[in-house]
């Protein structure tokens, strides 16, 4: 016999257990349905990560690539780009702008670009925990020895998209890279210690309900504490540059069905999301979100980090300010804490915040 809509979304709330069928359905939801489901996520949201918004401040160091993903533009392929690399002092610099403005955690996010060695890169994480910061790295496939010196240096968290969890879609968006060996790093991050995030991009061509049920079963099985989900945006100069954007709507469904799976997670309402609605960073905080990644990269940097159309649109005077404004607005409160994971742990370790109950 099918369960009604609310008897599935009140065990979810309930449970944080679904079947692929069951996250379909919620997928599938809209009108009054959609806003039931955001409204269980959002009351999830509140009960397990509470009101606080993480602001996280993201440092994009680097627009140099040694991959050619097709939906990006930052891909090795594209020539029209005046590619950057910010030296170690000058990261440092807007690491301390960026504590002084009051962000807890100083994400360094680049395409993946090797000219930055793990010793270089250990060296300035080291500089930058000393601000009294948690310390995010988004550099892509690193090996092991690597990941494991900047884990030593200091570096808290790791951000690791997998983008789809579907292994043939991931070949045709991702030439020349293996499905295989990004699990294998999502694997070695998490057994170094570091609070894993990976994600999702909502509307890649190829992509149907199913592989968005797939992807969230694939994010709760790896049992990541962040998960970033944003839409689709075709970028010009790419390849998919005739492909359909992905949808408001469809993303909204995504982050509101991944709380419900994995209620501890820091979720955060994408730049991407915000890029493609205006509104994007409310409505992603109302459908279960708890994460917005201010930009901190100076001009001429910020212009040319050109992942997607809209991602180098030049920031308003007051932007740090507006961000926080948006926060209060949204019946939230910015946090004054790090925002460390907050998954619960059977064992004890000193890596989150959280409570040990288990699920
Ligand atoms: S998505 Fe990341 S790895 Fe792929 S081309 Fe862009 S920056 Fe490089």
């Amino acid at each position: 016999m099918e369960v009604s809509y609310n008897a599935l979304l009140t065990r979810a709330t309930q449970t944080h257990r679904l079947e692929k069928h069951e996250i379909i359905r919620l997928l599938n939801a809209r009108g009054e349905e959609e806003r039931s489901l955001f409204a269980a996520a959002d009351a999830v949201r509140a009960d397990w990560v509470g009101d606080a918004v993480h602001l996280r401040g993201l440092i994009e160091f680097s627009n140099y690539c040694r991959n050619d993903c097709l939906y990006c533009g930052l891909r090795r392929s594209k020539q029209q780009l005046q590619r950057y690399r910010m030296e170690p002092g000058e990261i440092l610099s807007v690491a301390k702008a960026g504590a002084k403005l009051g962000y807890r955690t100083i994400v360094l996010q680049s395409g993946d670009d090797w000219w930055y060695t793990s010793t270089k890169l250990a060296q300035l994480v080291e500089k930058i925990k000393r601000l009294d910061v948690a310390v995010t790295l988004s550099i892509g496939e690193r090996t092991r020895a690597e990941y494991r010196d900047l884990r030593l240096a200091g570096a808290d968290r790791y951000l690791l998209k997998q983008e789809t969890s579907d292994p043939a879609l991931y070949a045709r968006l991702h030439p020349g890279q293996s499905y295989h060996h990004r699990r294998q790093c999502l694997e070695w991050l998490a057994e170094l210690g570091y609070q894993v995030g990976s994600g999702t991009m909502v509307g890649l061509p190829g992509q149907t309900v199913e592989t968005l049920a797939d992807d969230l079963l694939f994010l709760q099985t790896q049992g990541v504490d962040m998960a970033g989900i944003g839409p689709f945006i075709p970028h010009p100069q790419t390849p998919l540059s005739c492909c359909p954007p992905g949808n408001t709507g469809q993303t909204l469904r995504t982050i509101a069905v991944a709380r419900l799976l994995l209620p501890w997670a820091h979720l955060p309402a994408t730049t991407a999301l915000a890029a493609l609605d205006k509104n994007g960073h409310r409505k992603g905080l109302a459908a279960g979100a708890n994460v917005i990644m201010p930009d901190l990269t100076p001009q001429p940097y910020h212009g040319a980090y050109d992942i997607y159309p809209g991602k180098g649109a030049p920031l308003p005077a007051d932007y740090h300010q507006a961000i926080r404004d948006l926060v209060r607005q949204a019946g939230r409160v910015v946090a004054t804490t790090p925002g460390h994971s907050l998954k619960p742990v059977k064992s004890k370790d000193n890596r989150g915040e959280g409570t040990l109950d288990d699920l």
